[in-house]
């Protein structure tokens, strides 16, 4: 177990927190955020505890993409959305808050969702060589 301070997020799974639990199995558990962007903003946590998803195992990674997709129909189905986003934030310079790994799946309506800002720059050829050359190395595949 990774050593970190005690979050809200485990006091939820501790069943300490109260919340407005969607789903739960061995491995993850989903709950309505208690500051919704829109109507059916949702929290998926795996019970693994970790600040970042680059500190994630890989069974505990597995279990969260297992479940999101379904997730995010029911968020789709229940709340009548046709677009969402899934944002997932690690460190407080990316608008992080608690740091206990998780998604969010924010349901887009005219009005209420995720807003974002995306300054796009251009890929520069030479950069982008060895950015996925290092990459690749870094991952262990040629
Ligand atoms: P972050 O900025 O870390 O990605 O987002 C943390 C999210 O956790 C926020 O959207 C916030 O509303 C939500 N949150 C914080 N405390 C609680 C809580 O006690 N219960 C629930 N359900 N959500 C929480």
């Amino acid at each position: 177990m990774i050593e970190q301070e005690v979050t809200i997020f485990d006091r939820i799974i501790a069943g300490e927190t109260p919340c407005h639990r969607v789903y739960e199995d061995d491995q993850v558990l989903a709950f309505l955020d208690i500051g919704p962007l829109s109507d059916g903003h949702t929290l998926l946590i795996p019970k693994e505890r970790a600040r970042y998803l680059h500190e994630l195992s890989d069974p505990a990674a597995a279990a969260l993409g297992r479940v999101l997709p379904r997730l995010c129909r029911a968020v789709l189905a229940v709340t009548g959305a046709t677009a969402y986003n899934v944002i997932q934030n690690n460190g407080s310079a990316a608008h992080q808050a608690v740091f206990y790994v998780h998604f969010h799946i924010i349901p887009k309506f005219p009005n209420r969702g995720l807003g974002i800002s995306w300054s796009a720059g251009s890929l520069d050829s030479a950069r982008a060589t060895e950015l996925a050359r290092k990459m690749r190395a870094e991952m262990g595949v040629g």
